[in-house]
């Protein structure tokens, strides 16, 4: 499915044969126009949405990023950075053709630290791989997001992404201490220091991150590490209702316990996931929804009493049964269980994907509400996700919903979701970022004099509007 950019969006100069010649005297041999290789450019994991470019650069260094966007900043050729393309609200999509920007041959390990903890990384680094870099040193990379074997770091800094230790560990933004940059007119520019604090100036680092490839092109990253804890207990949790699961969740933290992990899983979800995997594991009968529970620490005596105490608080809220991951094997099924679950949902039809979050203790509503309107739409949604961060995805399946009622009458729905979770204090991802889907629904969540202050940035650091057009912005 491709929609297209609205008649009014500007329009960019085609790629044209002499434009071609320019990128090879750039990165000769690293210029790829071939159909096969222009269709592996033209989606990611958003839908079923496809945009093709008109030519793919590979670029290896930070001159050539800087000479390609200095030629297309002259030329008027829209420029859409790509990493791993497992992004989920369509950021790198190219919407408007041109060139896509693959940094994914920028794949080296600059710099390990062990003295001050820290990495320098380019942007084509698999967040997995830094880890598996910082282990024999008995460090480790936090933010995991369930896609870490292949997403980037570039795309992960880019859309700020969480995962599934966020909630005791914090995500990307948390871990940035300094960038190199090239902007969209090829200049390049060097943001933060390798310290811990810094407040010096206003902080473009941070203003980076979560900017999804609109304001430049990052092509260095010295992020924070730590120690890796030696022992982690993992236990999945069943309630009758799925509210049960979602009032739960709170009253962890309210009792002084602070989790590396909390997951939840709505039955339907369970059962996606279980089918995927062909396993039968975990009841769904009488069962609402689940919360799988990590805790993790150095010493294995405090992690048993936190387990104890985490099965305390569950009990209060109906828990029917807890099931605790007591090998290396059935922690790795429950977590291979939970990370499927996106590609679970994708594989069975077509779907929408809404990544909401809300003050934690505001869960259960959300959850009720999204039910609701689903009732009332005639759709069915399965949700799941980061509860410890009041970060639910909301999968809503196409099923037979005729294609005229998915694209005109389904928007309004979602749009009715949103509004309720921004008056729940929430707002519109926690993860995934705007990028292409959710543009058009930001005047929810901001004023028109905040998208106006948005804007005046983008045109400070774009002012041809080149980088990544047509996303984050209405
Ligand atoms: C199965 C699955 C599970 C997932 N789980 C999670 C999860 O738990 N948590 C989470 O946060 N996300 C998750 N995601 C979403 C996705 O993996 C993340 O958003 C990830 O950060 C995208 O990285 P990428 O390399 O694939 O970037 P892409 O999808 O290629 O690009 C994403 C954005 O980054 C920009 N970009 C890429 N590289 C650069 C660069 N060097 N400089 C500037 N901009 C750049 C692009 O223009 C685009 O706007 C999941 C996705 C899948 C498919």
């Amino acid at each position: 499915m491709q929609n297209t950019p609205a008649a009014t969006e500007q329009r960019y100069t085609p790629v044209s044969p002499e434009h071609l010649s320019a990128f090879s005297r750039i990165i000769p041999g690293r210029v790829y126009t071939d159909g096969e290789v222009l269709e592996d450019y033209a989606h990611d994991w958003t839908e079923d949405l496809h945009f093709l470019p008109e030519v793919v650069l590979k670029p290896e260094t930070t001159a050539e990023v800087s000479a390609i966007l200095g030629y297309c900043h002259t030329h008027r050729i829209a420029v859409t950075p790509m990493g791993a393309r497992t992004g989920l609200s369509g950021g790198m999509l190219p919407v408007h053709g041109g060139v896509a920007l693959a940094v994914e041959r920028m794949n080296r390990i600059l710099d390990i630290d062990t003295r001050s903890l820290q990495v320098t990384v380019q942007p084509g680094v698999i967040n997995q791989h830094i880890s598996d870099a910082l282990a024999p040193y008995g460090l480790f990379y936090p933010p995991d997001p369930s896609s870490r074997g292949s997403c980037l770091i570039g795309g992960n800094l880019a859309e700020n992404a969480g995962g599934l230790h966020a909630v005791k560990y914090g995500i990307t933004k948390d871990y940035v201490l300094a960038l190199q940059v090239v902007l969209p007119t090829g200049e390049v520019i060097r943001t933060g220091a390798k310290v811990l604090k810094n407040s010096t100036g206003y902080n473009l680092t941070q203003l980076m991150v979560g900017s999804e490839g609109t304001l430049g092109v990052i092509t260095e990253a010295t992020l924070k590490v730590l120690p890796k804890p030696s022992h982690t207990a993992l236990m999945l949790a069943m309630f009758p209702l799925a509210e049960d699961a979602c009032d739960a969740v709170s009253a962890l933290f309210r009792a002084g316990l602070l989790p590396s992990a909390l997951e939840f899983m709505e039955t339907d979800a369970i059962a996606f996931g279980q089918k995927f995997l062909g396993i039968d594991t975990y009841p769904t009968e009488g069962v609402g929804g689940h919360l799988l529970v990590e805790v993790d620490g150095n010493e294995e005596a405090a992690i048993l009493r936190q387990c104890e105490r985490v099965a305390e608080v569950l009990e209060q809220y109906r828990v029917l049964d807890i099931r605790f991951a007591d090998t290396a094997e059935k922690q790795a099924e429950l977590w291979r269980l939970r990370k499927c679950l996106g590609e679970a949902v994708k594989g069975h039809t077509i779907y929408k994907e809404e990544d909401t979050v809300v003050p934690r203790a505001e869960l259960a509503q959300l959850l009720a509400k999204v039910k609701e309107v689903g009732r009332r739409f005639g759709f069915q949604s399965v949700c799941y996700g980061h509860a410890g961060d009041g970060n639910l995805h909301v999968n809503i399946i196409k099923n037979d919903m005729p294609d005229d009622r998915w694209e005109n009458e389904l928007p309004l729905a979602i749009r009715e979701i949103f509004e309720y979770t921004v008056s729940l204090g929430g707002t519109l991802s926690g993860e995934h970022g705007i990028g292409w889907v959710q543009r058009r629904y930001m005047d929810i969540a901001f004023s028109p004099l905040e998208l106006e202050l948005m804007r005046g940035i983008k045109r400070l650091f774009d002012p041809h509007n080149i980088l990544n057009p047509s996303k984050i912005l209405p």
